[in-house]
């Protein structure tokens, strides 16, 4: 299937099908996918209704940045509050593929260092931050269980998504058919650009899709669709394409919105997606 039949066209700037944006008066905003909502509660946030300063402004969650841990702490207490879940602390990420499991009672703060989280937990809200980096959500609705994906481009290399597909196989049964996924605002293909060995890199551990992942304009700038590549390495696992909703919200492209690791030059907030089962 050629990825222009996605159901889910649109530009960097939004995709109104994929996403719902969410208002609480005197609460900071943030976006949830629609067709996850009777399964999962999983919303992402933007930088907006904080009180950090610059280059945090405003709604920063990260706390390994350079910004004042009491404005941190505000913001997280704030963004609780508008999720109606607390924050919790983030899997320590390694850009890698490695995917752990949280049970009830633990924190993924005690957990090797991953960039995925699989839990089958109720009640137990888990959060990935990130500023450019695409965050994945999968939900199994018939076995209860979920997956929290950071897929940076490093993460996206080594197909972290497809690990915590396998992760959920075998920890819960899933049957990758039953997945729904969401991918939430990240540096999108009209940004990612990339120098010739990152090119290089996709081409040869992706010869079979680089046609619709790798773009090179008329000033022969190259640049790279991880969102789309997380989507056809899902749907090589088995997750039928028509669940995954792509948000097309690029994190680079919408100052107005979100924190870019890139457009900021590595001095940003950080974003985050939380996910809780019923
Ligand atoms: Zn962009």
């Amino acid at each position: 299937m050629s990825p222009e039949s996605s159901p889910y066209t649109g530009r960097s700037w939004g995709n109104a099908n994929a996403v719902r944006r969410v208002e609480t008066p005197g609460l900071p905003p943030y976006y949830v996918f629609p067709h996850l909502e009777p399964h999962v509660f999983c919303g992402f946030t933007t930088r907006a209704g904080g009180v950090s300063v610059a280059p945090f402004d405003t709604l920063n969650l990260g706390t390994t940045t350079r910004d004042e841990a009491a404005c941190v702490e505000e913001n997280r207490r704030r963004m609780s509050a508008a999720f109606g879940h607390a924050l919790g602390a983030s899997i320590r990420l390694e850009h890698g593929c490695r995917v752990v499991r949280v049970d009830a009672g633990e924190s993924v703060a005690d957990k090797p260092c991953a960039d995925a989280v699989i839990t089958c937990a109720r009640h137990l809200p888990v959060a990935i931050y990130y500023a450019d980096c695409v965050p994945v959500i999968l939900v199994d609705p018939r076995r209860r269980a979920l997956a929290l994906v950071h897929a940076g481009w490093r993460g996206t290399m080594v197909e972290v998504s497809v690990r915590a597909v396998e992760a959920m196989q075998e920890a819960f049964g899933t049957d990758p058919a039953d997945l729904l996924g969401g991918i939430g605002s990240s540096i999108g293909p009209c940004c990612f650009e990339v120098g010739p060995d990152v090119k290089d890199v996709v081409c040869a551990r992706f010869p079979q899709w680089q046609e619709s992942l790798v773009s090179v304009d008329k000033d022969l700038h190259t640049r790279v669709d991880l969102w789309n590549l997380n989507l056809l390495q899902l749907e090589h696992a088995g997750v039928p394409r028509r669940n995954i909703a792509i948000s097309r919200l690029c994190t680079a492209c919408r100052d107005d919105l979100f924190f870019s690791y890139r457009r900021d030059r590595g001095q940003t907030g950080r974003l985050a997606m939380l996910a809780v089962l019923p």
